[in-house]
């Protein structure tokens, strides 16, 4: 069976790579029926934030890409957290040891350093001076209270692996220096961690981004390690993600504004488009089809098709893919999305009143098509909502639009209207072109511009007629006559 899992350290702000490995690890899993899992990495205690760790939970849930196992929801490979791990890290490091996997080092970067560079060596990192250390030298070296870290032992030869996105990969080991598994305190690291947690957590694949891939040589030799030591019964298959690239072809960072996922849920991106959106970054549904379900990913997902070349974060794609989304929902289910948005922003009350909620549901058919992010909601509506007290105009479209010429023509509409008997979108259409377009012969767009200015406060808004009919007759006419006064 199947078992994937994601394994985030929570530092920072979720960003959009995090999502994308999420996304992929859940759809591998749900087209294979396999078990999504979601562990945090929290072994670094100066980095770990709790706010960090609150915000991948909140995210994860906004996505809607629920786990199967893991953090909050429990499972029997538990507990979840690294930090709460540190016996099963403790008593495999101590096999690891008993078995010469490991040796203790007691050398500085800074020595290993200074030996590699005397040597002429193109390779860095650790040099293996450790290695063979006698009684003597390891006395030696305690006496000058140094304390040793536990180094992993790297195998001769080349470790070669078939990347689920890459293909064969391979790592001749004189390259890959022998790693640290824990600090000289016992703090066990990220090495020895992932690892042993992939290995009794029982992960079949690891799928993870490309920053990571300099890490597989080094844990599929400790998994081997693992094995023979009883620890693990397996080595995952490992598939590595493309980069995602930002503005200027350069990788996505915490620098880039867009690539924390918060944004998107602020802006109001419906979480099934911004999800469709990721999918893109890597994997395509077919060549001429950039929108669809997660139904239909979950169906077509294949780890096959993923591509290896970096993959170009776009928001105006990510914007138009959403704007498709939002399309695709029901009226009753776009209500209830944007109403969060409508009550932050003032524009109905909280909780809603009958009368809001009525409003809402006769407006929310004149918009619904127009929006392509849940907050356009509250410009589109809010002079629908708004008493007259608390009702502004945009004082650039009021300058531009609201002249002497425009003024006029809000004047004989309000003749027009005042004389209206029923107050019904087909009456107030009839009676505004009778009399604007017919009898002072204007163009509809300069006929109309200026009258919905005065209603909804802006050049562009949602139908003029309609919105007349809902707001009623007498608040039509009020802010008809304000702009005159
Ligand atoms: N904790 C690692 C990270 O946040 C992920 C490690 C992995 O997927 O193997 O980058």
């Amino acid at each position: 069976p199947v078992r994937v899992r994601m394994a985030p350290s929570p530092t920072g702000s979720p960003h959009v790579g995090l999502a994308r490995t999420a996304l992929f690890n859940w759809a591998f899993a749900r087209h294979h029926g396999g078990t999504f899992v979601f562990r945090i990495e929290d072994t670094d205690k100066e980095r770990n934030t709790q706010e960090s760790y609150d915000s991948l939970i909140d995210l994860m849930g906004w996505l809607g890409l629920k786990w199967d196992e893991g953090v909050v929801v429990g499972g029997p490979y538990g507990p979840y957290k690294q930090s709460e791990r540190t016996d099963i890290y403790v008593d495999v490091l101590a096999k690891l040891r008993d078995s010469s996997y490991t040796y203790d080092c007691y050398c500085t970067t800074e020595e290993a350093t200074e030996r590699r560079k005397a040597a002429g060596s193109k390779v860095m990192g650790y040099d293996g001076f450790c290695r063979e250390l006698s009684d003597e030298q390891r006395t030696a070296f305690e006496a000058e209270g140094r304390k040793p870290v536990v180094r992993f032992r790297m195998p001769d030869g080349e470790i070669a692996f078939n990347d689920l996105v890459r293909g064969e990969i391979s790592f001749k080991t004189e390259f890959v220096p022998d790693f640290a598994l824990c600090r000289a305190n016992g703090d066990p690291l990220y090495t020895l961690t992932a690892p042993v947690d992939d290995a009794t957590m029982e992960i079949t694949h690891v799928l993870r981004g490309e920053d990571l891939l300099s890490s597989t040589p080094r844990q599929i030799a400790l998994f081997d390690a693992l094995k023979e030591i009883g620890v693990a019964s397996q080595t995952p298959e490992f598939g590595h993600l493309p980069y995602v690239m930002g503005e200027g072809n350069k990788k996505l960072s915490k620098r880039d504004p867009q690539a924390h996922m918060a944004l998107y849920r602020e802006q109001g991106f419906l979480p099934e488009g911004l999800l469709n959106y990721l999918a893109l970054l890597g994997w395509a549904i077919a060549a001429d089809r950039d929108v669809f379900t997660l139904e239909e990913l979950v169906e077509k997902f294949d780890l096959a098709d993923v591509n290896p070349n970096p993959a170009r974060f776009d928001l105006k794609k990510a914007e138009a893919i959403n704007a498709d989304h939002m399309r695709m929902l029901t009226l009753d289910d776009l209500t209830h999305r944007v109403l969060p948005f409508l009550k932050e922003a003032g524009v109905v009350s909280d909780p809603v009143s009958d009368a809001d909620a009525k409003l809402l549901e006769l407006a929310m058919p004149l918009v619904a098509e127009r929006m392509n992010k849940l907050t356009e909601s509250v410009d589109m509506l809010a002079f629908l909502f708004a008493d007259e007290a608390s009702f502004v105009r945009d004082e650039a479209d009021v300058a531009k639009v609201l002249n002497e010429d425009g003024l006029a023509v809000v004047r004989a509409a309000l003749e027009g209207l005042e004389a209206l008997g029923t107050w019904s979108t087909a009456a107030i259409e009839e009676t505004l072109r009778a009399k604007l377009v017919e009898e002072l012969g204007l163009k509809p767009r300069n006929a109309f511009g200026p009258v919905r200015v005065a209603i909804s406060g802006r050049k562009v808004s949602p139908p003029l007629f309609e919105s007349m009919e809902l707001l009623g007759k007498e608040r039509s006419l009020t802010r008809l006559r304000d702009v005159l006064a």
